[in-house]
């Protein structure tokens, strides 16, 4: 029989997406799988996603993850969305099923699954969210949707934060609240599981956190963190000093990979690699 030369292309566009490792990641589960298939790392300018999008039918791409700034404009290029994506307004995979474009959010996914790996669920809990931005978007209306009793949302952008909480009032069952940023703010008594899902602490501002008072988490909640460069975030830290259990952002990070993985190769992912490969990356 003919050999085959052609491998399997799937990738992530993006700008910046230099410092992206989720090819390291999907590139060593394929070879684990022994796939054919390469994870492409693409920078792709604001204004030139249309074209890229049109590359991914050319070259009959499996599919494409999309980050920073291309995960809202891409939904005009797609043919189809999954519920949540389109309940979230943004995209952060693509799969392509013999030329159609199927959309789909797998960050807040990832989360959850990150929480389940610990043992917890969101079942019935009351989780407050700091942050109001895509990961937020993601985090907070999955968790809705997994059936959190009420989800708080605490955002520095009243527009923005008041806009999120609408979106949950409007599309899921969940009780919502917005808060205010304020710097030093309390976090409400009521919450069981803390997310800060702002981009505060992200590399190389790893000595930063969020301004609340640390004082007010206590050891019966759950303090999660999406930022995972560095993954040990000094809000982790000092949740963790008042005996919160802490989750970092490798497990969202992972999980959402895993699932891609899945989506767009049909094989269960071996998820111990990524996390091996990923914690080498980090030097963990
Ligand atoms: P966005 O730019 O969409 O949102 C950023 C959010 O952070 C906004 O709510 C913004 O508030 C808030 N914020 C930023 N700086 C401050 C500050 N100094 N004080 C108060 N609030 C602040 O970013 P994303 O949601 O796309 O990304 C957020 C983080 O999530 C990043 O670190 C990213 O790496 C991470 N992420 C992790 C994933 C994972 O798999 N672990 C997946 C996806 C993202 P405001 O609205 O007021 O500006």
């Amino acid at each position: 029989m003919a050999k085959c030369y052609r491998s399997e292309l799937v990738g992530a566009f993006g700008c910046p997406i230099d410092e992206n490792p989720t090819g390291v990641m999907e590139e060593a589960a394929f070879r684990e799988m022994s796939l054919d298939y390469r994870y492409l790392t693409v920078k792709v300018n604001p204004g030139d996603l249309k074209a890229a999008i049109e590359g991914v039918k050319a070259f009959q791409m499996k599919g494409i993850n999309l980050t920073i700034p291309h995960k809202v404009e891409v939904l005009r290029y797609l043919d189809e969305l999954s519920p949540a994506a389109s309940i979230i307004g943004a995209v952060n995979t693509v799969i392509n099923r013999e030329g159609k474009l199927y959309g789909e959010n797998t960050d807040g996914k990832g989360f959850l699954q990150s929480l389940e790996d610990e043992g917890i669920s969101p079942l019935g809990k009351r989780i407050t969210v700091i942050g109001a931005g895509g990961a937020a978007r993601a985090v907070a209306v999955e968790c809705a949707l997994a059936g959190a009793e009420k989800v708080i949302i605490i955002n520095r952008d009243e527009v923005r934060g008041k806009e999120l909480v609408d979106l949950l009032k409007s599309r899921t069952k969940a009780q919502t609240q917005f808060i205010p940023f304020i710097k030093g703010m309390d976090i409400p008594a009521e919450t069981d599981i803390l997310v800060n899902a702002t981009s505060i602490g992200l590399y190389p501002d790893c000595d930063k956190k969020p301004e609340i008072n640390y004082d007010t988490i206590t050891s019966k909640m759950t303090a999660a963190d999406v930022v995972f460069n560095d993954p040990n975030t000094r809000f982790l830290a000092e949740a963790g000093k008042r005996g919160a259990k802490a989750i970092n952002g490798l497990g969202m990070l992972v999980n959402q990979g895993a699932l891609n993985f899945e989506l767009w190769t049909g094989v269960k992912p071996p998820v111990d690699v990524m996390v091996r490969t990923l914690k080498e990356e980090f030097d963990l």
